[in-house]
């Protein structure tokens, strides 16, 4: 078994939480609860000084519900529905966030990135200048992508693939992917019961990228595990660790923090070669 126990040094942590996992299933409403764990967690990492990150979707699912968008309604210019809800959302979802936060007297903000943010030198580097500086004010960034102005042509997509991002742009040296999978498997364990569950992976080459292709997300996010396997590959070529973990108990990531061995750790494994931008346009292409 891996020792995991340097985990606990981490000083700059990116979590990154789909919508699936921060809403109740049958409903659809935010699931308060695992919003207050989340939130405690985070701050409990803030409280050991290190530098936290959170990585939220849930805005267009969450303006979906405050419009209780009628499905035939959803139709009618699906991009444009999408951004007027995630434009109602991510105000909501940031309301409850921020009334949680200051539960724990921890200072939060906001940062809305496209892909733009990535790309462009100068948005780029003026990002990373506002990250730095939320640190350095002791503040948790709270990141999704801007879908409002996002068009389908420019777009990150997934969370998945902006956490890991977020992540090589600010230097982390961990990433916490929370999803509604244990973790990596050598197939999709809901359709194969053969499937062998991987616990690290330290060399991340083409065969588990295939694994991950071979794996499919859930409905609410967009993220499967195929964008899980890109997030892995551009925050281990940046040289952060990164761990998917199953988000059903969210107090998972102080466990992971203590070392303990919960879901698919990959390890970082810095490319000097590999660049973001480069990397990131060519999965749009
Ligand atoms: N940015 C989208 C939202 O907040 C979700 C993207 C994803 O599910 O990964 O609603």
């Amino acid at each position: 078994m891996y020792d995991r126990s340097y985990l606990k040094d981490k000083k700059r942590i990116v979590v990154k939480i789909g919508s699936s996992s921060l809403q109740h299933k049958e409903t659809g409403d935010l699931d308060y609860i695992k919003l207050d764990v989340l939130v405690r967690e985070l701050c409990n990492l803030r409280n050991q000084r290190k530098d936290v990150v959170l990585v939220t979707s849930g805005a267009i699912a969450q303006g979906k519900k405050a419009v209780n968008l009628d499905p035939e309604e959803g139709k009618r210019n699906p991009i444009a529905v999408k951004q007027a809800c995630a434009a109602i959302g991510q105000a909501r979802l940031m309301m409850t966030y921020q009334k949680i936060f200051a539960e724990y007297n921890q200072v939060a903000a906001q940062i809305l990135m496209t892909r733009q943010t990535v790309d462009n030198d100068i948005n780029r580097k003026n990002a990373q200048n506002t990250f730095e500086e939320l640190f350095l004010l002791g503040v948790i960034p709270v990141v999704n992508e801007n879908d409002t102005v996002a068009t389908h042509e420019i777009e990150i997509g997934d969370n998945d693939t902006l956490s890991a991002i977020v992540a090589a742009m600010i230097g982390a040296d961990l990433l916490i992917l929370l999803s509604d999978i244990d973790g990596l498997y050598t197939d999709d364990p809901r359709k194969n019961p053969d499937a062998v569950f991987i616990e690290t992976v330290e060399k991340l080459d083409e065969s588990y990228m295939k694994m991950g292709k071979a794996t499919t997300g859930s409905s609410v996010g967009t993220g499967g595990m195929n964008t899980k396997m890109i997030a892995a590959k551009i925050a281990t070529s940046c040289g952060a660790d990164m761990i998917i973990a199953n988000s059903e108990d969210i107090r998972i990531i102080h466990r992971i923090i203590d070392g303990r061995n919960f879901g698919t750790l990959f390890i970082g494994n810095k490319d000097e070669s590999f660049d973001l931008p480069a990397y990131v346009n060519e999965l749009h292409k």
